[in-house]
């Protein structure tokens, strides 16, 4: 297929025919057998036509086959910009027909003709609803499509961002514990912060991770630290846009009548004695209870 490809693309870039010498020059590789098979399946589809010139045999693309390569050459052209303007973000399959002005069709076409020739690709975006985003072949898809580090096959990692969330704790929990052994307050509040980098060197060189993190990865990992109150983050004293991070005991811990289950239960207008959703056959109060 790629074959009869370069020798149509041959024969329309000499619209006055092409010898066998010119064939064998430019298609050096291919064996006589091989481009004889070709020529003949394009005869066959009416594709070519063959002409006397002297002695030689010279092929020329017939006029109308000519014309409708030509445009669909304009066409692959203009979904292939399309495509290359979007980016490393993408484009969907519904963007390119609205901007290209092409029937659904022709854009599928075009679009699974380019896939081939690995000219675009297209990727899953678990940010878009795992809709299909297509661009150059040799672009890095953005994090905001891929979803970073914490997506797998268009999944979300939880079991490795709970580990990597534990990790990060103990390790500032490590440090604070070795500061606590001080006898002077400033220093052992100054020695129980870890920069990000310290916390993402280290994490890196637990080897948890297939794929080294970033201070970024790590940084979203720490924030989710913060929320829970296990963390606090201060600006560092020796940067004014770099942040340094420690382990806190929670000013508040809650007490049992905060963690009830029916709180946030989705279902709790339903729950009903004597019904299937009921208090007294609900695992979660039953955990509440027995804790
Ligand atoms: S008892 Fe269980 S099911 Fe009922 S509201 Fe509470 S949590 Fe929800």
């Amino acid at each position: 297929m790629d074959l009869e490809k370069n020798i149509i693309d041959l024969l329309l870039k000499n619209p006055d025919g092409v010898t066998n010498k010119m064939l064998q020059t430019e298609l050096s590789s291919i064996g006589v057998a091989q481009l004889v098979e070709v020529l003949n399946n394009l005869t066959a589809a009416d594709k070519i036509q063959i002409f006397h010139k002297g002695k030689q045999l010279v092929y020329k693309m017939k006029e109308s086959v000519a014309k409708s390569c030509r445009s669909a050459d304009i066409e692959e052209k203009v979904i292939y910009q399309l495509t290359e303007r979007a980016g490393n973000k993408g484009i969907w399959i519904r963007d390119l027909r609205l901007a290209s002005n092409l029937p659904q069709t022709q854009v599928n076409k075009i679009v699974k003709s380019l896939e081939s020739k690995k000219l675009i690709k297209s990727v899953t975006s678990v940010t878009a609803s795992k809709k299909k985003v297509y661009m150059l072949y040799n672009i890095e898809p953005d994090r905001s499509v891929t979803g970073g580090t914490w997506y797998s096959d268009q999944e979300f990692e939880s079991e490795f961002v709970e580990v990597l969330n534990q990790q990060c704790y103990r390790y500032l929990s490590q440090a604070k514990a070795m500061t606590d052994k001080s006898l002077d307050p400033i220093s052992q509040r100054k020695s129980s912060f870890k920069t990000s980098e310290e916390i993402c060197d280290h994490i890196n060189s637990l080897k948890v991770s297939k794929v080294v993190l970033s201070m970024q990865d790590i940084e979203t990992i720490l924030d989710t630290l913060i929320y829970d109150g296990k963390v606090e983050k201060c600006l560092s004293p020796s940067s004014s846009d770099r942040y340094v991070y420690r382990d806190v005991k929670p000013l508040v811990t809650s007490c049992g009548l905060m963690r009830v289950p029916c709180g946030v239960c989705p279902v709790s207008e339903d729950c009903q004695e004597g019904t299937i959703i009921s208090p007294s056959t609900c695992p979660y109060m039953k955990e509440w209870l027995d804790f």
